[in-house]
């Protein structure tokens, strides 16, 4: 199936330029699997991307956390895709929960980001996951598949492509998925991306959990036959990240 592991850190709003130099400078001097073996791609704040892409190792990659969802223009505060190609950023992450839930991107909204990044060259991070209260209500794949639905409805081309799946529940509360709660997740939507996508996409599509992953939580869910890497949060900001991307191994 060859599924390289992925592994990403999503710095979220967070460092001032001397912190995001420190992160950079513990990445650098990690000894880490090589870039065969494991896909590494950091997100810092849009302003730091430069500062990151010019001074990071060449074996990892930078990611945008968001992007505007058609061609720049008049549309104040946004960054488009295209700014993005302009500076070689390779990587944007889009429909994480913290812009669902708290800029209120509904799944079609993110559906067209996805879409659009993707046409201008961009590959995508696609986020998706359910709350705690939808989980306990037992709709869990029902949320997940709508929200990878409304991508696939307008995405044919998934080669650019990798899912993280992110229980909301997980994120930042240190309450980890079980391997076990993370692999029937990840199972089902390979399963539903055989059905409405093809078996190809789904044996070839990196699906990745995040929600709390540390250094101490990663080698198990790794284990998992579908957990093909992680999109870190906090971890990602310390050295522990390092441990986190030894996980590939
Ligand atoms: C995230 O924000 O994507 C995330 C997974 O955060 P954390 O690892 O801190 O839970």
């Amino acid at each position: 199936m060859g599924r390289k592991f992925f592994v990403g850190g999503n710095w979220k709003c967070n460092g001032t330029s001397d912190e995001i130099k420190k992160i950079i400078s513990t990445l650098n001097a990690g000894q880490v699997p090589s870039q065969d073996v494991v896909e590494v791609v950091v997100s810092p704040p849009f302003v730091f991307l430069p500062l990151v892409k010019n001074e990071l190792r060449p074996d990892f990659h930078v990611a945008a956390q968001n992007c505007w969802v058609k061609k720049g223009g008049a549309f104040t505060g946004e960054v488009s895709a295209e700014m993005l190609v302009n500076l070689s950023i390779p990587w944007v992450i889009l429909g994480h929960s913290e812009r669902r839930a708290l800029l209120g991107e509904s799944n079609e909204f993110v559906g067209d980001k996805v879409a659009y990044a993707l046409s201008q060259g961009l590959k995508v991070i696609a986020c998706v996951g359910e709350t705690l209260e939808q989980r306990e209500s037992g709709s869990t794949m029902d949320v997940v598949a709508a929200q990878t639905k409304a991508i696939a409805d307008l995405v044919k081309d998934w080669t650019n492509v990798v899912i993280a799946y992110e229980p909301v529940w997980a994120i930042g509360t240190g309450k980890v998925a079980t391997p076990a709660q993370a692999q029937e997740v990840h199972a089902e939507l390979r399963k539903w991306l055989q059905a409405n996508v093809s078996a190809e996409v789904a044996a070839s599509t990196r699906i990745i959990y995040g929600g709390s992953v540390s250094g101490a939580n990663c080698k198990e869910l790794a284990g998992q036959p579908d957990v093909d890497g992680f999109l870190v949060g906090g971890a990602s900001l310390k050295p522990e990240f390092i441990d986190i991307i030894k996980a590939a191994e």
